[in-house]
């Protein structure tokens, strides 16, 4: 029987193994799949997770009860060694083991990217994880009680300051949606005026989400201003040192929240392999989704695909010839990928993966939300209802479909959930606090 290893269970991961388990025949081969969580993450949710507009544990996939034939290992996969074809894994608990294999699909996605600015590693959250997007949303929500004490002042200020850092599309997100989230609270406080909150993004470039029209832009620039948010463009964070942001155009504030999606790079992993990676440290794929050499021969047992992949664009799209890192191309790489491992294991031909972009929809908060395929825009509430009805059905998984859906029905009835679990982080706290005092 053929030993699969699937290093990751993200998007490419997961649909990988899940499209290897309808595929494979009784005893054609044996699925492993590996990864430090229990369940793969619905990014795009992210940024209504912080805005407590979707319940954390509903954008999250569990592998275990969706991959039921394939054989799941909670740990990381801390090196490959193709020549032996053999990997080595750090369990979540016990020692470090290696397994060999015949295929490896390499799924390890990508990692914030960051530069040695002061302050940033310390003081920013970034927005790739399901633990960073709750831990906003309970920042932004604790830091509303806590000014609301407060007389005004620069404490109270620099409570209800929030900065986000890359005005990509999952930046643009995170800040409508806090702003959205903060605009919605004001009704519970009665100490607290609009004015009081400062939200502040950052954006290197002289526009915003690259993925839109300039025209869409301008759109979203002028919404995100109407509600009470500022847009720095051409502009630089050069420290946010201790909460302090100071910014290339000479402003500076404090700020207690701070959201670092100024872009993302290769999962680092990929360099502690025996196979080649490009000058941006992506594996080099194939458009069979199989990783090649320099002089473009395959790495025979070898794939690769999703964002720790440099996989040819064959729509003549992309950036530098290649597929951008997005989950229209994970879900679909994958979906070829499985398909072109069974083929190969059957001695068959593998196909190439082509994808021509459908276009992007982007929620902006409660009601806003931009649209845009080919010269086609669309921008406000028909949009952000599309962004609702599309993410709702690519939400994998019918159970998870109904628990977002569900929870946005309720919120339709009952109202956003603005509650925080903040002191979840000090569980214990409680107990401590009348447990009597172990015997000496
Ligand atoms: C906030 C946000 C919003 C987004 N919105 C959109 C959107 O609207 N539309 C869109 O198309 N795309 C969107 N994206 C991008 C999309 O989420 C990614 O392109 C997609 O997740 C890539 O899939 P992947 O499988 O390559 O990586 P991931 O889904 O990140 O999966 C990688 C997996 O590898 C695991 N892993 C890491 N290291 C190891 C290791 N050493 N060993 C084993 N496993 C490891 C990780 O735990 C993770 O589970 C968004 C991304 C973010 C962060």
């Amino acid at each position: 029987m053929a030993k699969i290893l699937i290093v990751g269970g993200g998007y490419t991961g997961f649909y990988t193994a899940f499209k290897l388990q309808k595929r494979l025949r009784r005893g054609e081969a044996e699925v492993t799949i590996v990864d430090p969580l229990p369940y793969m993450t619905y990014h795009p949710f992210l940024p209504e997770v912080a805005a407590g507009l979707i319940e954390a544990r509903h954008v999250i996939v569990p592998l275990r009860r969706h991959l039921k034939k394939t054989h799941v290992v909670q740990g990381r996969v801390i090196s490959v060694n193709h020549a032996k074809k053999t990997a080595t894994i750090e369990p979540s608990a016990g020692k470090t083991y290696s397994v060999k294999y015949d295929h490896i699909v390499i799924a390890a996605g990508s990692v914030s990217r960051t530069f040695p600015i002061p302050g940033v590693a310390e003081e920013a959250f970034g927005m790739k994880s399901i633990e960073e997007a709750l831990a906003v949303r309970d920042r932004i929500i604790d830091n509303f009680a806590k000014a609301a004490n407060l007389p005004k002042g620069k404490e109270r200020d620099r409570l209800l300051t929030v900065t986000v850092i890359g005005g990509g599309f999952a930046g643009i997100e995170t800040f409508a949606e806090l702003r959205s989230l903060a605009s919605a609270m004001l009704s519970q406080y009665p100490e607290l005026t609009i004015d009081d909150t400062k939200f502040h993004m950052i954006e290197a470039m002289s526009r915003v989400m690259p993925e839109v029209s300039l025209r869409t832009s301008h759109w979203v620039l002028k919404n995100l201003a109407s509600r009470g948010a500022t847009v720095h463009l051409d502009t630089q964070l050069t420290s946010a040192k201790g909460g302090k942001v100071e910014l290339s155009n000479g402003i500076s504030f404090e700020s207690d929240l701070i959201v670092w999606t100024a872009g993302v790079m290769a999962n680092p992993v990929v360099r502690d392999m025996d196979l080649p990676i490009d000058d941006r440290g992506r594996m080099q794929s194939s458009t069979t989704l199989q990783v090649t050499r320099n002089d473009g021969t395959i790495v025979a047992g070898a794939w690769a695909a999703g964002d720790n992949a440099a996989v040819p664009d064959l729509t003549g799209g992309g950036v530098g010839g290649m597929c951008v890192p997005n989950a229209q191309h994970a879900v679909r790489q994958a979906k070829t990928l499985a398909k072109n491992l069974v083929a190969v294991l059957r001695g068959e031909k593998p196909v190439e993966y082509k994808h021509k972009n459908l276009g992007s929809v982007a929620g902006l908060g409660v009601g806003y939300g931009v649209f845009q395929s080919g010269k086609l825009a669309i921008t406000g509430f028909p949009a952000w209802l599309m962004h609702r009805g599309y993410h709702g059905l690519a939400m994998p998984m019918w159970e998870r479909k109904f628990r977002v859906v569900g929870g946005w029905i309720m919120q339709f009835l009952v109202g956003r959930d603005t509650t925080t679990l903040a002191l979840r982080e000090t569980p214990k706290s409680y107990f401590r606090a009348y447990a009597s005092p172990s015997a000496k």
